[in-house]
């Protein structure tokens, strides 16, 4: 239909016009947030009010963050006037080392280098060399999965960093991303320790009986396993961010899925899936279930403003991925004591 120049919000239907524009302009935004720009990400942000007509939920979602990123200027200059008063006559210097950014670079570099070999010689000198290099490779592969998925979409991620005896992260700037992207990502770490495992079950498959065929076969076990406790839907693992962006019916299904799962093979962590879905059903969690933001409904740092919608999606990848890491476990053999 036509509508005058001018025209904001389409009088029949209500339907935002330029939806499609300001969605543009939203990721533009969010992107500049993920590279720390905030000036220009307030611009891009205060472009995008005059097209919003002002009482919409939209429209205050945008002030929010314009606010938002007025907090975090104000707040940036008073701890830098405070510090000035602080170093008095040495602020000057100390401002020029904070900003020799390529000199923090390199450092995170380095970091992903140290945490790696620290991660490996621990694996090492409890499993020795082999299973210990096989171990902290299929960790990597599952963060690298993260990496690509960030990556892949033009947002910043920083390399992994291991964290011996515990894991490994990767942190990536995604704000305002929609919960099915976010759901995307975290599920494309799990996704990638599988197709290691199930690389590992092919040499163990493969091989002759002996040595090599013991390490893979335990490689497989142990990384099916690692990626399988991962989709635990708490404490920020990467089941958890899945989850946000499944309905409390999908949520269900997905603790039937592992409690079925868990009966057949029998192995524990497919019950702490369940018990996780089962904390994230109920009304104390419940409260993080997507829909259209509400004043009642509490909302999760991940959403960060952005209203989200369930992705069935998210559901299937899910389920995917307990049936596939649920079969490789069952297939190859447990670790030799
Ligand atoms: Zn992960």
């Amino acid at each position: 239909m036509w509508l005058p120049p001018g025209t904001l919000a389409c009088p029949e239907c209500h339907a935002i016009v330029y939806a499609r524009y300001l969605d543009g302009v939203a990721r533009r935004a969010a992107a500049l947030e993920g590279e720390q720009k905030w000036p220009e990400a307030r611009g891009v942000w205060q472009s995008a009010l005059q097209w919003l007509p002002p009482g919409t939920t939209q429209a205050a979602a945008v002030q929010g963050r314009i606010d938002t990123i007025d907090a975090r200027s104000k707040a940036a200059e008073d701890t830098k006037a405070k510090w000035v008063q602080r170093l008095g006559p040495l602020a000057p210097v100390a401002f020029f080392l904070l900003k020799a950014k390529t000199f923090l670079l390199a450092i995170f570099k380095f970091k992903f280098l140290l945490s790696f070999v620290a991660f490996f010689g621990l694996y090492w000198a409890v499993f020795g060399w082999r299973f210990g290099l096989g171990i902290t490779l299929s960790v990597l592969i599952h963060e690298l999965g993260h990496y690509v998925a960030v990556r892949r979409r033009g947002l910043k991620a920083d390399l992994p960093v291991f964290l011996p005896g515990l894991g490994a992260y990767v942190r990536w700037y995604a704000q305002g991303m929609s919960l099915a992207t976010l759901a995307e990502i975290a599920l494309a770490g799990p996704a990638a320790g599988l197709l290691a495992a199930v690389g590992c079950l092919a040499v163990y498959r493969g091989s002759p009986v002996g040595p090599t065929r013991d390490l893979f076969g335990a490689l497989a076990n142990v990384g099916a396993w690692i990626n399988l406790f991962n989709l635990i839907p708490v404490f920020g693992l990467d089941g958890a961010q899945a989850t946000l962006a499944l309905t409390r019916l999908q949520r269900v299904l997905v603790l039937v899925t592992s409690a079925i799962f868990g009966a057949i093979t029998r192995q524990w962590v497919f019950g702490f899936i369940a018990v996780g879905m089962a904390l994230r059903v109920a009304p104390i969690w419940g409260r993080d279930v997507p829909g259209p933001p509400s004043i009642r409904s509490v909302q999760p740092a991940a959403w960060d403003g952005m209203p989200g919608r369930p992705s069935s999606r998210t559901m299937v990848g899910y389920m995917l991925l307990l049936f596939a890491l649920g079969g490789v476990l069952a297939l190859a053999p447990e670790m030799p004591r």
